[in-house]
């Protein structure tokens, strides 16, 4: 088995992989990417890509707000050099979002949503029902109130994950796909990663670095040190597991001008007509990556009950993807040993989180000391 050399060997070409793999580049490493499948094939490419600050109810995952707001103002810049870089357009949009309420208690959620982003000096603005309908005149029936965030984003991962791949290739990356990792051993010169025998090369890897950003799978891949007092343990230990999310991708004439959202349900329309309606949570299911009749007879009623016209819409794909997530819901991001790197559990926010996790993790990686927007997300930081 002969081996290959690099500065930063990145396993897993989800968002998060290719970002750091990205990043990495443009700060002159020799970079490859291992992944088991295809780029994006699992979470990033399932995802709405709603890319908003409005999406959390007001008082959950807190610490999480700053490094968001981090990225979301990163974005204009990521998508520039990305766009730039790989020559595709990555399906961008910056229309905003509006919130809605149809009945007394949505109403005094927004009501606090407002109160909590004027707190922290985040613009919105209280609207009444008419006027909310005034703004997406093709939302059916009586609303409550609305709220506008006018900087809030959305993105098509599909093709965001064809820009990231693209403009890895435009940088000298190596992305190497339907290779799995099945161990990692640590020399005195860095890691040798070793694929696993159904590989399409089993030729191993040698780096003086590794980022494991393989999202839920992270803890899977093994330490390759029979005499390691660590024995066979796995090469990071984060805690990640799966959270099974389900979402219907419609088509259908173009009725929306933003993201609608509602506490149920998210509405996101692309240029070209598809229509993601957003998403199932489902803990429960494990690993599991079946659709099922409930999530989809679900999320169509509930989209139909907000926009009737919804129910004429072609039903194109009902996808489903596994949020990496640690117990805490907060993501993983920081050294995981010597030269050992990890970066996943971004839950249901790592496409929005993907470019200011790529920025802060390589500052780790080249300036040797962690800097304080990803300090309270490391493995030392946790309990
Ligand atoms: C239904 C749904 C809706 C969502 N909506 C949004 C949204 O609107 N906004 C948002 O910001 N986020 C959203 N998310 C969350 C987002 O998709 C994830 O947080 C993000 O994609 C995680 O990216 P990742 O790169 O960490 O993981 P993944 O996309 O899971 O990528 C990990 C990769 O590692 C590879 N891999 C695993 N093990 C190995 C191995 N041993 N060797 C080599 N490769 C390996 C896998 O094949 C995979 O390609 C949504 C997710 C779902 C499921």
């Amino acid at each position: 088995m002969s081996a290959s050399s690099w500065d930063a060997a990145v396993i897993g070409a989800g968002v998060i992989g290719l970002s750091i793999a990205l990043e990495l580049s443009q700060r002159g490493r020799r970079v490859i990417i291992v992944e088991r499948d295809q780029p994006g094939y699992h979470a990033s490419r399932i995802a709405a890509g709603l890319l908003g600050t409005a999406g959390l109810p007001v008082g959950e995952l807190p610490a999480m707000q700053p490094l968001k707001l981090d990225s979301l103002r990163r974005y204009p810049q990521f998508i520039a050099d990305l766009e730039s870089i790989s020559g595709r357009d990555a399906g961008y949009h910056d229309d905003g979002t509006l919130r809605v309420a149809r009945d007394i208690d949505d109403g005094e959620q927004l009501e606090l949503l407002h109160a909590d982003r004027q707190q922290h000096g985040l613009p919105a603005q209280m609207l009444t029902g008419g006027e909310a309908l005034e703004l997406e005149p093709n939302l059916t029936g009586a609303l409550v109130s609305g709220l506008l965030i006018e900087d809030d984003v959305q993105i098509d991962p599909r093709r965001l994950i064809g820009a990231l791949v693209s403009a890895c290739l435009a940088k000298g990356v190596e992305i190497r796909n339907g290779c799995g990792i099945d161990r990692a051993s640590r020399s005195d010169d860095g890691w040798t990663l070793t694929p696993t025998s159904a590989s399409s090369s089993t030729e191993s890897i040698s780096a003086a670095l590794v980022v494991v950003s393989a999202g839920p799978w992270c803890d899977r891949i093994r330490r390759n040190a029979p005499d390691d007092e660590l024995g066979d343990a796995p090469v990071v230990t984060s805690g990640v597991g799966p959270v099974k999310g389900q979402l219907l991708r419609l088509r259908g004439p173009h009725l929306l001008q933003r993201v609608v959202r509602t506490p149920g349900v998210s509405l996101s329309q692309r240029r070209n007509g598809e229509l993601i309606v957003a998403s199932s949570k489902e803990p429960e299911a494990g690993w599991d990556r079946s659709p099922t009749d409930l999530a989809r007879r679900t999320l169509w009623d509930r989209a139909t009950s907000l926009v009737a016209q919804i129910g004429d819409f072609e039903l194109e794909e009902q996808s489903v993807g596994i949020r990496p997530a640690v117990s805490d819901h907060y993501p993983l991001i920081g050294q995981a040993g010597d030269g050992l790197w990890i970066a996943t559990g971004h839950y249901q926010h790592g496409i929005l989180l993907a470019p200011a996790t790529a920025h802060y993790l390589v500052e780790a990686i080249e300036r040797g000391t962690v800097p304080d927007a990803i300090a309270s997300f490391g493995t030392e930081a946790r309990p």
